[in-house]
């Protein structure tokens, strides 16, 4: 017998119980919502489009970390160079 198919809005449910989640469209938090359109837009709502955005503001905050650790290293190199070239 095959295994029944996951309602795309149980799956959806399943993602935003619990979780910070943003609407695409006007960014309203989704979080423990019910039913798959924007309470504020009513901008339909897809699992995939939801969690593939969420990987894009994962790696845009490693972007960003990343940028301000080469800022801070770049800075602190240029505190050595400076006291080194004053004594
Ligand atoms: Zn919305």
């Amino acid at each position: 017998m095959p295994e029944p198919v996951p309602d795309p809005l149980d799956r959806l449910r399943d993602f935003l119980a619990g979780r910070d989640v943003y609407c695409p469209a006007c960014s309203t938090n989704l979080r423990d919502h019910t039913t798959d359109r924007c309470p504020k837009c009513d901008a339909k709502l897809d699992v995939w489009n939801l969690r593939r955005r969420g990987l894009q503001d994962l790696t845009t905050t490693r972007t960003i970390l990343l940028i301000a650790a080469v800022l801070v290293v770049a800075f602190v190199v240029l505190v050595l160079v400076f006291f080194r070239g004053a004594i």
